[in-house]
């Protein structure tokens, strides 16, 4: 399948012809907070989570560059590029966390049911904490948005992983302004998007509509994979879902301990 990038940068041609704003999640959030946003203006969120592919995030960025945009890009542990993150933080954009404990830690110990997750939940918060910090340190990025990453294990448990950051105190402890998910970062959007497999493209429906509508506040989420074909990561990483998933269900089984992943800074 053909590159989708040229479909962003119309996105973005057609935003600023449209008089829109294109603004990352966490400058929207700011502007906010502090009262600036003007109903007489129009705003596109930019969201970009990087689950696969970060050769594509350096993409959307030298689009959004040539636009003069700012958007957030939100990094899994397997896809970080700490150069490129430092780099959209130098231009203005947000580099930050696209995070996964519950995920993480319910394959690592076969954790069956919501409830097992909340019983473990201390130990996945700590988790999170020392990721985040390690991730803190590496790249140096103050990282005050995160948004969370929706795995097979979160849909088959019911638990998504912003479970993590409802826990105030450790939002306060590690000084984290934002989870994309937040109520209060919905309350001024019209419309939301995001990428869809071919042939629907986008899901509910359109950006490009909704631009030309002139909704007030549009936000948009996009991933790697929706925009170019790498077949080969791609296949890597459908394959790994694949065996996590035949693992999962077996261990859930038979409640052998599999899959134990390294933690990072250890
Ligand atoms: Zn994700």
């Amino acid at each position: 399948m053909p590159s989708r990038m040229k479909d962003y940068r119309a996105l973005l041609e057609s935003a600023v012809a449209h008089s829109y704003e294109p603004i990352s999640v966490l400058n929207f959030h700011r502007l906010d907070q502090a009262g600036g946003i003007d109903p007489g203006r129009r705003y596109l969120i930019l969201r970009h989570d990087i689950d696969t592919d970060p050769d594509a995030a350096r993409e959307f960025w030298q689009i959004e560059c040539d636009f003069g945009a700012t958007a957030s890009h939100y990094f899994r542990l397997c896809t970080l590029s700490l150069d490129l993150m430092n780099q959209i933080e130098d231009s203005g954009g947000e580099a930050s966390y696209h995070y996964e404990e519950i995920a993480t830690v319910a394959k690592e110990e076969c954790l069956r049911t919501r409830a097992e997750v909340t019983a473990a939940m201390p130990r996945i918060r700590e988790r999170f904490a020392r990721n985040y910090q390690w991730l803190q340190k590496v790249s140096g990025l103050q990282m005050k948005s995160v948004a969370s990453h929706g795995d097979f294990v979160n849909r088959k448990l019911l638990i998504s992983n912003d479970e993590i950051l409802v826990d105030q105190d450790l939002r306060d402890d590690l000084g984290i302004e934002l989870e994309t998910y937040d109520d209060d970062a919905q309350v001024h959007i019209c419309s939301r998007h995001s990428d869809h497999m071919r042939p629907k493209l986008w899901h509910p429906s359109s950006p490009f509509e909704a631009i030309e509508q002139r909704h007030s506040v549009v936000y948009l989420l996009t991933h790697p994979r929706h925009f170019r074909c790498r077949i080969a990561q791609n296949l890597s990483c459908d394959m790994r879902r694949l065996y996590e998933g035949i693992c999962f269900k077996h261990a859930m089984r038979s409640r052998h301990r599999v899959m134990r992943q390294p933690i990072v800074g250890e």
